[in-house]
């Protein structure tokens, strides 16, 4: 599948919470939020997969291959949470701190001075 993003994120991030190292497999995720009108899903939408993860989170993922694709959580309506990982161009979008680093995974050391949450990011 192919999708585009047709506006700028409004925040990128680091998550280490354990839903994030058990949906990518990893010590973390990397994504951006988008507001989810500038999210447009150009070919194969019938790829996309998803998945209630929590009462509040669904995950999309592609069908085919199982990669990760973008999130919604009902506490942030109006927005979805694309994976970096996913997009063939990164349109120059750099993560800007680490959250939930109070759940990170144990053999992970971060390796950049970004600032660090242990929850959610200080307002
Ligand atoms: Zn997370």
């Amino acid at each position: 599948m192919r999708f585009e993003l047709a506006t700028e994120p409004t925040d990128a991030s680091f998550c280490h919470c354990s839903i994030c190292r058990r949906l990518s497999g990893s010590a973390f995720s990397a994504f951006a939020e988008i507001p989810a009108a500038g999210l447009r899903v150009v070919r194969g939408a019938e790829q996309v997969a998803a998945c209630r993860v929590t009462e509040r989170l669904t995950n999309r993922f592609c069908g085919t291959c199982g990669s990760p694709l973008f999130s919604e959580h009902s506490a942030f309506p109006g927005f979805v949470y694309v994976s970096l990982g996913a997009l063939d161009d990164d349109r120059g979008i750099v993560p800007e701190y680490h959250q939930f680093t109070g759940s990170k995974a144990k053999w992970h050391r971060i390796g950049d001075d970004l600032p660090q949450f242990e929850e959610w990011p200080d307002a």
